[in-house]
């Protein structure tokens, strides 16, 4: 590709583009023994600018990589191929609400949490709520239909994306969708374009669907002596006919991880524990909430809670939160997978990840969003122990195929990035991967747009997603 290119990227970005080796070093990222820094970075702040980069990018078939806040957990924003990374963040934040068609115009990289605030100081609710919300972009969430606890209720990022403006491979703006409930005009690039993972263009705007925030939550947490008495004691909730917004799982060493970081009163000493959420009106939420108690109780949980105080619901919340931070620090490395099961499938397949662990030897621990069955085995590891990583590609490859055989999928929500492509056919099988890769071809013949995500380049296996700098 020769790197005139770069000269002429200098002219369109000029101060809000670096290129030297000292400031890239911020953006080399480590993943399983390989090192990868782009050529250049630009801070884009507008679509025209994004359009010209692309333009650029696309002339001269120099790879792009669109990155949010980098909290991706698939490996989305690795420059595997150098080039040019396109970092959003310092694109202006902007939330225009509009009340009465119940819709939020949002710019690219708009922390969730910000759209979730600004939503409710009209009495309204942005759904997805993935963990990372206050340190993710919309732009990310976007690009990975991202979920989160409130899935199981109310569905993940693409259930709330009326339109799109992005901008192509070839540097075009485009808009899709638009701004009303129902439109079913052309085919939907919308719905092609949410969790495509940066490999057909950049998101630059979006029209979200909000809903009323519900008048009343109530929480309930349980601590079980097993995994699969929480996993019944899961199953027996939703059996029984109630749907709460949020039911989520922790295993015992997140629990501890999460004690260790910051105490919150999460017991240590039990193998599971299980966090619910009923939201909606008072005088059912208050029903609700007596049901799953009395459920989680009959399917032999103990120190059964339910708080009476938003500082005590807050604290519970906020270690659920915390688990994936908390577990960073115990090992240089982890691979996060989000292999997802029917529902019913959760204790078989915690009995599987139990039969990995001690299989391989790892340190293998569980949390995630049960009650719609994505669940996330993280094994902690040291990536400079070829032994040990043999391992964990190994189990990796293993929780994969179980998920499968269960009925499952290879991720629930944090996409297929570089770490699951070399198992995409496994999953999806060849005549639909081929049908995606010619939908790729199509948008981006110089396959300019985040190359080597969820397509494999040849003989590719990155499997760890985040690895925490010493
Ligand atoms: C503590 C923690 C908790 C988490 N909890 C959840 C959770 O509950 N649910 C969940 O789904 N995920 C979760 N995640 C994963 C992660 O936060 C999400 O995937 C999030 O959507 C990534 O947003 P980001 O801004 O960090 O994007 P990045 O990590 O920077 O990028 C993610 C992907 O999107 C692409 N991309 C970014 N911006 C754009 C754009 N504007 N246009 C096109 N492509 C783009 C990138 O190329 C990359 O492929 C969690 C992560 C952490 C660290």
């Amino acid at each position: 590709m020769g790197n005139g290119w770069i000269t002429t990227l200098q002219t369109v970005m000029d101060e809000r583009m670096i290129n030297t080796s000292a400031e890239l070093n911020d953006y080399r990222r480590s993943a399983a023994f390989g090192e990868y820094t782009p050529e250049a970075v630009v801070y884009v702040t507008t679509p025209e600018e994004v359009s010209r980069v692309l333009k650029i990018a696309n002339e001269h078939q120099v790879p792009v990589t669109p990155k949010g806040l980098s909290t991706g957990l698939s490996g989305g924003d690795i420059p595997i191929h150098g080039g040019i990374v396109i970092d959003m963040s310092r694109w202006r934040a902007s939330v225009e609400i509009d009340p009465e068609d119940l819709v939020a115009r949002v710019s690219p990289a708009v922390l969730t949490s910000d759209i979730h605030a600004a939503a409710e100081a009209y009495g309204l609710m942005y759904p997805p709520d993935p963990s990372s919300s206050n340190i993710s972009t919309i732009g990310g969430n976007l690009a990975e239909n991202a979920g989160g606890p409130r899935g199981l209720k109310y569905g993940v990022t693409k259930n709330y994306v009326l339109g799109l403006e992005m901008v192509t491979p070839q540097g075009e703006i485009l808009n899709t969708g638009g701004r009303t409930i129902k439109n079913v005009t052309g085919l939907d690039i919308t719905s092609l374009v949410v969790g495509s993972e940066g490999v057909l263009g950049i998101i630059t705007g979006a029209t979200l669907k909000l809903i009323p925030k519900p008048a009343v939550t109530q929480t309930v947490m349980a601590a079980f002596a097993t995994m699969e008495l929480a996993g019944e004691a899961i199953s027996k909730t939703l059996a029984a006919g109630i749907l709460p917004a949020k039911m989520e799982f922790i295993d015992q060493a997140c629990a501890q991880a999460v004690e260790a970081y910051e105490p919150l009163g999460l017991p240590t000493d039990v193998e599971a524990i299980v966090l619910i959420e009923v939201d909606g009106h008072p005088s059912a939420v208050r029903e609700e909430a007596g049901d799953v108690a009395e459920i989680m109780k009959a399917r032999g949980g103990s120190r059964v809670r339910t708080p009476q105080t938003e500082a005590e619901t807050q604290n519970i919340w906020k270690a659920r939160s915390l688990v994936s931070l908390a577990i960073d620090g115990i090992r240089p490395a982890k691979a996060s997978e989000d292999a997802t099961v029917p529902r019913s499938q959760i204790p078989q397949m915690m009995k599987r990840l139990s039969d990995i662990r001690q299989k391989y030897g790892l340190q293998l621990v569980v949390f995630g969003h049960a009650g719609d069955g994505n669940l996330h085995p993280n094994i902690l590891c040291d990536p400079y122990d070829k032994e040990e990583i043999r391992r964990v590609e190994q189990a990796a490859g293993e929780i994969f195929q179980a998920a499968l055989a269960l009925g499952g999928t290879l991720s629930g929500e944090h996409g297929i990035g570089t770490m699951k492509a070399a198992f995409l056919e496994d999953e999806l099988g060849a005549v639909s991967v081929e049908m995606m890769k010619r939908i790729k071809s199509a948008w981006d013949p110089n396959n300019i747009m985040n190359p080597g995500k969820i397509f494999a380049d040849e003989g590719q296996k990155l499997i760890l997603s985040r690895q925490v700098e010493q």
